[in-house]
């Protein structure tokens, strides 16, 4: 059985004081809860944050990280300093490091795998462009930004990867993909998984949605077989809304 997993992305959002409010209130009302939990805020929030999290069923996550290791990088965050304030997981290739940053598969795939190597978990975000979903082509993007997303990682970390469908269309937009089409492209996505590292791999690998999930929308998406989490942005602004997605029945 895989476990859902709810993840919220703060994006660049809140400062240290707001957050810490955020996360002291998210431990607070899911320490009851039944599943796996992660914030991602901005690197300047982390240690804030991580001092809240730590010990508690909240992992900490980063947006983004860099490619290298350490060297002359100038606004560059390192997995080793990430880890050094307490990250367990980071985020990589959302759509607006993509579309906006201009960050391609290799130098997603870079960063993966330096991510792997350093031991910390990976929510690697793919999604297809609404031209792109209009010319029938969501499944071979997604399947391209899988396959290049994942070059060169070994079945055993893959335990560490977690794939995060998140049409570009329906990112801050308020349009949510259906439930049905939504588990579509999940489906599809796992079976990518399953050529690549064979079906036990595929049946394991946790894949969340992302795009405008709202606690109207969160259990529907969630019953449907092949969406075993959310990436959430919007939402997880404020425990109104974060708490009964990341609580959702
Ligand atoms: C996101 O940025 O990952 C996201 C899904 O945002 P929103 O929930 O606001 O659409």
């Amino acid at each position: 059985m895989r476990e859902y997993y709810i993840a919220g992305n703060w994006k660049m959002h809140k400062t240290r004081a707001e957050a810490a409010e955020l996360a002291r209130a998210l431990v607070g009302q899911l320490k009851d809860g039944k599943h796996k939990y992660l914030v991602a805020p901005s690197f300047t929030l982390l240690e804030t944050v991580a001092a809240i999290v730590k010990g508690t069923n909240i992992r900490l996550g980063a947006q983004n990280a860099a490619a290298e290791e350490q060297g002359a990088h100038t606004g560059e965050v390192s997995v080793l300093q990430l880890k050094d304030l307490g990250v367990q997981t980071v985020i990589l290739g959302h759509s607006e490091r993509r579309h906006t940053y201009g960050e391609d598969d290799a130098l997603i795939n870079k960063k993966l795998k330096l991510a792997l190597r350093h031991g910390l978990e990976v929510i690697l975000c793919v999604g297809e462009l609404l031209e792109e979903r209009e010319a029938g082509r969501a499944e071979a993007v997604c399947e391209t930004q899988t396959v290049k997303g994942l070059e060169g990682v070994a079945a055993g970390d893959l335990g560490r990867v977690v794939i995060a469908y998140e049409p570009v269309w329906a990112i801050g937009t308020g349009k949510t993909a259906t439930p049905e089409d939504a588990d579509a492209i999940h489906a599809y996505i796992r079976g990518v998984i399953g050529k690549l590292y064979g079906p036990e791999a595929a049946g394991k690998i946790i894949i969340q949605y992302g795009g405008s999930v709202k606690p109207e929308n969160a259990a529907q998406l969630m019953a449907k077989e092949n969406i075993d989490g959310a990436l959430v942005g919007g939402a997880a602004l404020k425990t109104e809304t974060f708490v009964p997605i990341a609580k959702f029945s």
